[in-house]
């Protein structure tokens, strides 16, 4: 008899299982892919650990979780700076001072600032031109907010590869804000402390679940575990909320990509870990290319092939990876439906992404279970 059995073992239920175990409580994982680690996991090609559902970068500002995850594992100095194609042309991201000057050749905030502000009054101007005081759809939300320039070459298409439609279809709330740093910094996230483990991903989640019994190729409802109480005193549930109650009020929806990876027979393809393409001439939204999570300087040549992964949006059907939740009015009601249900759940805790159907950063995730424990 387990005093927990733990269903999906992404950072969710791994760092659960850490955490019940360092008070002396057995715990049973039960996973349902082949591996361990859930959306983090890492397989391993030609040396590279490659993120196999999507490229992750660990950021957090909140020291506990950063000293708790490094006494895991050593976290590397990996920093996000993405770059921009648009139609071959490169662009810093997020947009800084390096972005302005690459756009228009200005090299003082003050000029930078100006510009943008000439381009906004400009698209406030048409729309006032034509009767309209405030942003229709997200294109002209967009103009309002960065003027024509960022938005043509750095948003508009790259937005509309994300959703499948017109930015002038899309609801001009999905854009609220589009920061802009006057500062020549390159440094995607503004948090205090980002990595990558070092050694990848799966040296974190085998660090917590070291010790705990695990077990893979197990789907929860398609195994004899759907009955845990014969296993365990209490139920930890990671995976999808409306599958639990088998979809008995309907299916929430999800967004989801997909990735094409390849083996490329170059040591360096791209320079970066991550390019955006933001013009509809690639189908692809972004390139990424592991090694440079993990690889710096001359290290990147002592691997002679590198391991690329292309990400595409696309529309999310039964039987794909669910990835990000969908809160629209229409599923977030839904959502709560299910939530009711859960509440009434006796022993069951319902946590992590899938389960809370709530899109969660990494670190979030870990400061739950370790707040829970407190
Ligand atoms: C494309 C993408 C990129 C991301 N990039 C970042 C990033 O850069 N930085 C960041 O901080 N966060 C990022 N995240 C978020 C990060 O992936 C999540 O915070 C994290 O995975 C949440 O862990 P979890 O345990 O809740 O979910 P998951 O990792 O999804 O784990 C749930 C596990 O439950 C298993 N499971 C489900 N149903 C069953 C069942 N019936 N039986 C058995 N097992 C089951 C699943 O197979 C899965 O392994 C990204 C997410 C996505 C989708």
């Amino acid at each position: 008899m387990y005093d927990y059995l733990i269903v999906g073992s992404g950072l969710f239920g791994a760092t659960f299982a850490h955490e019940a175990k360092l008070r002396d409580k057995r715990c049973f994982v039960i996973e349902k892919r082949p591996h361990l680690g859930g959306n983090v996991y890492c397989e391993k090609m030609e040396g590279i650990n490659v993120h196999k559902y999507g490229a992750h970068i660990f950021h957090t500002n909140n020291k506990e979780v950063w000293d708790y995850v490094n006494a895991i594992v050593p976290f590397n100095r990996y920093t996000n700076c993405p770059v921009a194609n648009y139609h071959g042309k490169l662009f810093n991201l997020p947009f800084n001072m390096n972005t302005f000057y690459q756009m228009w050749g200005v090299t003082t905030p003050e000029q930078a600032i100006k510009k943008i502000e000439e381009q906004k009054a400009e698209a406030v101007a048409k729309m006032k031109g034509e009767g309209v005081s405030e942003p229709r759809n997200l294109e002209e939300q967009g103009l309002c907010l960065v003027g024509k320039d960022i938005f043509e070459n750095l948003i508009k298409e790259y937005t509309e590869k994300q959703w499948g439609r017109k930015c002038s279809e899309l609801p001009a709330f999905i854009i609220k804000r589009l920061p802009m740093r006057f500062v020549f910094d390159n440094n995607y996230f503004n948090d205090q402390y980002q990595g990558i483990p070092v050694g990848g991903y799966n040296k974190l989640i085998d660090g917590l679940l070291e010790g705990v019994d695990c077990k893979t190729d197990t789907d929860f409802f398609h195994s004899k575990f759907r009955d845990w109480r014969k296993y365990a005193k209490s139920l930890v549930y990671t995976g999808p909320l409306d599958e639990y109650f088998n979809f008995k009020f309907g299916r929430l929806d999800w967004r989801t990509v997909y990735f094409k990876t390849f083996v490329v027979n170059t040591p360096n393809y791209q320079g970066n870990a991550v390019i955006n393409y933001t013009s509809h001439e690639k189908p692809y939204t972004r390139v990424i290319e592991h090694k440079h999570f993990e690889m710096f300087g001359q290290t990147v040549y002592n691997y002679p092939k590198t391991v690329i992964s292309e990400e595409y949006s696309t529309e999310y059907k039964e039987g794909m990876e669910p990835f990000y939740a969908v809160n629209d009015e229409h599923n977030n009601a839904l959502a709560d439906q299910y939530r009711q249900l859960a509440e009434k759940e006796v022993g069951v805790l319902f946590g992590g992404r899938l389960a809370e159907y709530k899109y969660y950063d990494m670190a979030p995730v870990i400061e739950k279970v370790i707040n829970y424990f407190k």
